[in-house]
């Protein structure tokens, strides 16, 4: 990697995204007091200065281009597994000629849980945590266990006992102690904090550390890089605990103070799954706060969070942007991923197929047009998740009808 060992943050301090409350930085956090997520600040002006935005684009592209705008001091304290920048890919026979699938099934531990946890594991590191436990539904579980593992810090994970097969054991190969529990991931998230109360380990849910949402919101960035500094007209994320889509907010923000784009934003739009959708329900009924949805059911795994603790950053960004939280069937999600890998050969996970289907029927109800430029984000890689049987089988002894092949 090309970092210079000694380098500056322009991290000035961490501020409660509820009361804005001052936090120093360089110290270990979790919630603020008021029991809200922590929003890591930077001096904007001073990483301005220190470098241009030509600069950042004659650097490699991996995460690591950004640094100037990340939190961590020591590189030593960086585990990298390779976070590369992951591709646009047009889908135009599913989709249409105007939408592009930022593709982060390519990252590291194949999914984008990998942008989060380098971060979270490398402020961890420099903090000097040696334990860390976590709930999950999947894929953070597989990343954590990757970056922590790798650095020595030990790893204790929950998850909902019928998480994917392929992610519990992902997860364990890859050094962790992992736990499968008789709930959903916000009652796996109650253990993990019982743990961190008694001191037993750092907790690592999601928001409940500052520096996750640092490494998610690289994907705002690049997607600016990408699109030459000009962000497209609408965005669809697959929102769970919704670290992404605050994190691009967040990165929008800081971009628009470096004076690097303008004041133009992407309509976000939060897709959940209509059997998990308690984002969508408060923001239809015009909630700052979503209530806990009971009973959560969907093939999408990845966004089954019943209870989210930045709910009320989702809806703001959401709002702000003149998007909308968006809930889609099962149904139309398993048609997406089928739709996209027979016609545009591009293998989605069930989450990305949500925002493929959101899109279609936003498409269907004028909510965003054909012309307009769409990014849809798929979060993981296909190859995790299960196909439907391919059954043909051929005798090579017996005759073969070559017409019937
Ligand atoms: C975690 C996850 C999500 C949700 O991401 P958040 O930023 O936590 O909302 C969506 N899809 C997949 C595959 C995931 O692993």
């Amino acid at each position: 990697m090309n970092i210079s060992i000694h380098r500056p943050t322009f991290v000035t301090h961490l501020e409660c995204s509820m009361t804005e409350e001052r936090y120093e930085a360089d110290r270990l956090h979790g919630l603020s007091r008021a029991g809200r997520p922590l929003l890591v600040r930077y001096d904007l002006a001073a990483a301005g200065a220190a470098v241009a935005r030509d600069a950042i684009e004659a650097r490699p592209t991996d995460l690591w281009r950004w640094r100037e705008l990340l939190p961590v001091r020591h590189t030593a304290s960086i585990v990298s597994l390779g976070e590369i920048e992951t591709p646009l890919i047009p889908i135009p026979h599913s989709a249409g000629g105007n939408v592009l699938v930022k593709d982060e099934g390519r990252l590291p531990t194949g999914s984008f849980k990998a942008r989060g946890l380098v971060m979270a594991v490398a402020m961890a590191r420099e903090l000097g945590v040696t334990r860390i436990a976590m709930p999950t539904n999947g894929n953070a579980g597989a990343a954590l266990a990757a970056y922590a593992s790798r650095c020595g810090i030990e790893t204790i994970v929950f998850c909902p006992e019928d998480t994917p097969e392929i992610n519990v054991r992902e997860i364990a190969m890859q050094g962790a102690r992992v736990w499968r529990v008789n709930g959903l991931i916000d009652d796996c998230g109650a253990i993990v904090g019982r743990g961190a109360a008694e001191g037993r380990w750092f907790d690592f849910s999601t928001l409940k550390e500052p520096y996750r949402i640092e490494g998610k919101k690289t994907m705002g960035l690049e997607l600016a890089a990408q699109l030459g500094w000009e962000l497209p007209d609408a965005i669809f994320y697959p929102t769970g605990g919704g670290t992404g889509l605050i994190g691009m907010w967040k990165a929008f923000d800081e971009l628009e103070a470096l004076g690097w784009i303008g004041p133009k934003r992407p309509r976000m739009y939060a897709v959940q799954a209509s059997g998990c959708a308690p984002i969508v329900r408060a923001f239809e009924a015009g909630e700052e706060h979503a209530e806990r949805w009971e009973d959560a059911h969907t093939v999408a795994a990845g966004i089954r969070v019943p209870r989210a603790v930045g709910d009320f950053l989702i809806l703001r960004a959401v709002r702000q942007s003149g998007g909308k939280a968006l809930g889609v069937g099962d149904p139309a999600i398993l048609k997406a991923v089928d739709d996209c890998a027979r016609r545009d050969g591009l293998l989605l996970c069930p989450e990305g197929g949500a925002t493929l289907a959101a899109y279609r029927e936003a498409l269907r109800t004028g909510e965003v047009d054909a012309e307009e430029r769409v990014v849809l984000f798929n979060c993981a890689t296909g190859l995790k998740y299960p196909m439907p049987a391919a059954p043909n089988t051929l005798d090579r002894h017996a005759p073969i009808d070559f017409d019937a092949l």
